[in-house]
């Protein structure tokens, strides 16, 4: 997250990011995030199964970020203040990196359980950018 991304990348990642999509291993089973690339479990170059995955996991790290965000963030930051980033490793075991919010950023902590919304992200270019972020389950 941070890197300056392009309108047509956006939305050609529009599916992946409102969605989740996993891609499953047909070699080992292992779910992978996104969905394309080689298998991070056992390096398979295959054909992914997409599967959507149910959308809750575990924090694994957790970095509360009070300033110095990128660029597209700055807003975000001025309204909302302080805000939580971190690892998730989802039900399905693949680990992808998020946005934790509906909660206090200090009160995210490694192996919170965790629940994906769809939020906005930040504005670029004038459109408002949405994607997943990670709200804590009791
Ligand atoms: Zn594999």
């Amino acid at each position: 997250m941070g890197a300056y991304v392009s309108l047509p990348t956006w939305w050609r990642s529009n599916d992946s990011r409102y969605r989740l999509v996993l891609g499953k291993c047909p070699e080992c089973g292992a779910h992978n995030f996104p969905a394309e690339g080689v298998c991070a479990s056992c390096n398979a170059d295959a054909d992914f199964e997409e599967v959507e995955p149910e959308g809750t996991g575990t924090v694994q790290a957790v970095t509360v970020i009070s300033g110095g965000a990128p660029p597209e963030f700055d807003e975000y930051q001025t309204r909302e203040g302080a805000f939580a980033t971190g690892i998730i490793e989802l039900a399905e075991g693949a680990r992808l990196p998020g946005m934790f919010c509906d909660c206090d950023p200090s009160e995210i902590s490694r192996g919170d359980r965790v629940e994906a919304v769809v939020r906005r992200l930040y504005e670029q270019e004038g459109v408002p950018r949405y994607g997943v972020k990670f709200r804590p389950v009791e």
